[in-house]
């Protein structure tokens, strides 16, 4: 099979998303009054109105629609004033009102967009923009929409071997998730590559979390997303035939199942098939995408106004006092961090994205002060994330992580008035991650201490010189590189402990001098 980077030589992609999102935060479900409760006993918080009995008559909720206007004015969204539900046919177990309540052709978020940067790696896949000179680009992509829907009951399917339908003995349903808010936000296909998705995901994620609307967990599938990708030849403006790809519940796999059906569609066009409009399911294991249904259309579907529910007609005073509660988004706090912290452009944008860290580092900031801030950065954004390195998602893993700011700012404190190095703060840091306490104690139960006395280095530098008057010789006649390793010596005679800031001047004096 041929890489990716080969096929978009000769093809464009073309990718679209659609994420839904559960609005978790929520106490309870969209037209009913039953809890929203992660983990609960199954069909324990079920109602007339979410199970479709007859007669019930659904109330939305608001802090729903609240949520929703959040979101749309997070991502550039207008929001549209005067919309309505409707009813969407949909016959099967898992929404046993036979049909969903959805949003029409208008829905309470319109016409949005988002900027991705893009840099390193992900910005390697794209050849056809221009850089900056690190590498890195910015594109926009805009939103077509995102509208309110109710999710469906979890079915469980028992006796098979992957816990799909196919293959089960019998099937489980629990009704607490049915008519649970659900958003769906849809993009326009304007998405280039895997590393694009991803990002997007990304971003998205990040500023959900931020406004607080859901947990946004990808795992527990809270936030999921399905791709529509489609190739056409570099040139052409009409658009080829998609496939959508469902199961992408991480970013791993929304990358890594794009980039598979990159190469798929490649090789059946190139090989002069068509490609079929079908859904298709990433299976993680075998990496490849396989056919789950071939496309039904939107008229399979029909939409009638749902009768029991009066349009809306939003004041501006309600969207307003949404507006008033948007808190600080990650774009916004990016450029804070370079203005007033000083953090370099991939360093601000990292922390600003994971809304943990980000608070963690700002709560450090807060008692080391301003000036420690790049060293904080540089423990919580390098030394962490090689400690924690298990997963793509460095979230997830942060809240193992048992430090507190308060013990993060007395070691940079440490480091910072030469008490130890900054080789054996990153000892200290990793033992506070690990097991937490304080940083002071550690320094001083690993016996660490940095020698920082000039008479004392002063000894151990001449020693180191005059075991090697060859070094010396060659440093003389211009091989300046060679300062490295006599600090190296001086290091490793003072097992660890010297101050590299002393050795490096005492060095200096001598060899100069
Ligand atoms: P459908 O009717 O199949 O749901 P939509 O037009 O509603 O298709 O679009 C669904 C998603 O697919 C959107 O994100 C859209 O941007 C994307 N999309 C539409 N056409 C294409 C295409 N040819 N290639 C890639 N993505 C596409
Ligand atoms: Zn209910
Ligand atoms: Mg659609």
């Amino acid at each position: 099979m041929r890489s990716v980077e080969q096929v978009l030589r000769d093809w464009e992609v073309v990718i679209g998303l659609e994420v839904h999102c559960e609005l978790t935060t929520l106490n309870s479900k969209m037209f009913c009054g039953c809890a929203l409760q992660h983990g609960a006993e199954p069909n324990t918080n079920v109602c007339p109105v979410c199970l479709g009995l007859p007669g019930a008559l659904p109330v939305p909720n608001k802090a729903a629609v609240e949520s929703i206007v959040l979101a749309g004015l997070a991502t550039n969204c207008e929001i549209e004033k005067r919309t309505m539900f409707y009813r969407k046919g949909y016959f099967y177990p898992d929404m046993s009102k036979n049909f969903q309540t959805t949003q029409g052709p208008v829905a309470f978020c319109m016409r949005g967009w988002l900027d991705l940067e893009l840099d390193g790696a992900g910005a390697a896949e794209r050849a056809d923009v221009e850089k900056d000179r690190d590498g890195s680009y910015t594109t926009r992509i805009a939103i077509t929409r995102i509208h309110m829907e109710e999710d469906a009951a979890k079915m469980i399917h028992v006796g098979g071997t992957d816990g799909r339908i196919a293959g089960a003995d019998h099937s489980l349903i629990d009704y607490n998730r049915c008519g649970a808010p659900l958003t769906e936000l849809v993009t326009e296909p304007d998405l280039r590559t895997p590393a694009e998705a991803r990002r997007f995901m990304q971003k998205l994620r990040q500023i959900y979390l931020t406004l607080g609307i859901s947990d946004c967990s990808m795992e527990a599938g809270s936030m999921r997303c399905d791709g529509n990708i489609s190739l056409r030849r570099r040139g052409e403006t009409a658009l080829g035939t998609k496939t959508e790809l469902k199961n992408l519940n991480s970013f791993k796999s929304l990358h890594d199942g794009l980039a598979y059906e990159i190469v798929r569609q490649a090789q059946v066009l190139e090989e002069g098939g068509t490609v079929k409009q079908e859904t298709r399911h990433w299976d993680i294991t075998r990496k490849r995408t396989v056919v789950m249904r071939t496309k039904e259309t939107a008229d399979d579907y029909r939409l009638f106004p749902e009768p029991d529910l009066a349009p809306y007609d939003l004041s501006d005073e309600f969207i307003d006092s949404v507006r008033a509660k948007l808190p600080e988004l990650p774009e916004t706090k990016k450029a804070r961090y370079q203005a007033d912290l000083g953090l370099p452009s991939h360093d601000a944008l990292l922390m600003a994205d994971d809304a943990m860290l980000g608070a963690f580092f700002e709560e450090t900031v807060a008692i080391a002060g301003v000036r420690q801030a790049r060293a904080v950065a540089n423990l919580l954004l390098n030394d962490l994330a090689a400690l924690l390195n298990a997963s793509d998602e460095v979230e997830a893993s942060t809240e193992d992580a048992r430090i507190t700011p308060a013990a993060l700012a007395a070691l940079v404190g440490l480091i910072d008035d030469g008490t130890i190095s900054s080789g054996q703060g990153k000892q200290v840091f990793a033992t506070l991650v690990r097991e937490g306490g304080d940083a002071q104690a550690v320094v001083e139960a690993e016996g660490m201490r940095q020698v920082s006395d000039a008479d004392a280095i002063e000894t151990v530098v001449d020693q180191v010189l005059a075991g090697n008057p060859d070094k010396v010789a060659q440093y003389r006649d211009g091989k300046k590189g060679l300062k490295g390793f006599f600090v190296g010596q001086a290091m490793r005679a003072m097992r660890g402990q010297g101050n590299p800031k002393v050795i490096n001047e005492v060095l200096d004096r001598r060899l100069e001098g």
